[in-house]
């Protein structure tokens, strides 16, 4: 049956810039792949807020990549664990660009320590980082969706990207702070997009598996490192930052219109069981 109800059901794709005209915000977008996502948004049409909340140079160095490129840009601090500075920064991209199309939350951290060596410190920082900030800026975000009065750019009235992780479903010995924040971000995504679903509000997540960014360099820095990651990963090399980037287009883009409520991993496979590959 068609679409009966969507107003912005005729919107036209501009061909190439699946973003064209949509404003995103983008959270920890000066760096790994926060960073890729930006640039892809920006050479897919969109106008970007590049999120921050330390090194103020390397989100200046994305916002001039995207403006060399003839796209638009702005750099915006906030730490997205602190509401007063997540609803000032929503703010600010709204009165900079008009109005908000997409977020990406993918601000996340690491704090790892065997269970019982883990302080109370380390366990509040990545909750309050990595699941509590994805709250605290999807809710920002739909409110920014809700009070839109610019014309529809996209089928949706809004799109949220969650960043999660293979860690949402594959348990993760000494770091049960980040694989608990990512099983949150599983549940918390798929109610958003139960919730906002019926409000034309798409809501999804990224999975991601090993990528190479500074998050994790222990992991493939070294080639004996890498050789051993690689027997996580039946695809047999590494994810670059842009790997997620194109996804983070196609999910936020009116190519996955029917799309809600879906965590897509992005991962070589590392989700298969590879340790099964021979039989288990
Ligand atoms: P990264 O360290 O390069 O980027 C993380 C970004 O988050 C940085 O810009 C950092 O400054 C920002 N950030 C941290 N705390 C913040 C705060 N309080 N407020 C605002 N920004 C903050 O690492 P990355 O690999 O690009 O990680 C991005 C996301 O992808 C994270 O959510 C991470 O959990 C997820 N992820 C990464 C991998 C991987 O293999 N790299 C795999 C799965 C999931």
């Amino acid at each position: 049956m068609p679409n009966q109800t969507n107003p912005a059901a005729t919107v036209k794709p501009t061909p190439g810039k699946p973003l064209a005209g949509q404003n995103a915000l983008v959270t920890g977008a000066n760096s790994g792949i926060g960073k890729a996502v930006a640039l892809a948004f920006a050479a897919a049409g969109a106008a970007v807020a590049v999120n921050f909340v330390t090194d103020p140079a390397a989100a200046d160095a994305v916002v001039q990549t995207i403006r060399d490129g003839g796209g638009k840009a702005i750099a915006l601090k906030a730490d997205v664990s602190v509401e007063a500075e997540v609803e000032a920064m929503f703010a600010r991209a709204v009165e900079e660009f008009g109005s908000l199309d997409i977020l990406v939350a993918n601000a996340g951290l690491q704090r790892d320590a065997a269970f019982t060596q883990m302080t109370l410190e380390q366990w509040n920082k990545v909750l309050g980082v990595n699941l509590t900030g994805q709250f605290l800026c999807a809710r920002a975000a739909t409110r920014a969706f809700e009070a839109r009065s610019a014309p529809a750019v996209s089928r949706a009235a809004g799109k949220i990207i969650c960043m999660s992780s293979v860690h949402q479903v594959i348990p993760w010995a000494g770091h049960a702070n980040y694989a608990a924040s990512k099983g949150g971000i599983k549940l918390l995504m798929e109610t958003l997009a139960q919730e906002l679903a019926p409000k034309g509000i798409r809501v999804n997540a990224i999975a991601p598996g090993a990528i190479r960014t500074p998050i994790n360099t222990a992991a493939w820095q070294t080639e004996a490192a890498y050789k051993q990651l690689m027997t996580l990963v039946p695809y047999g090399r590494i994810g670059e930052p842009e790997d997620i980037g194109r996804a983070a287009v196609w999910l936020a883009s009116d190519d996955s219109d029917y799309v809600v409520g879906t965590t897509l991993f992005v991962d070589g496979g590392m989700t298969l069981y590879p340790g099964f590959a021979t039989g288990g």
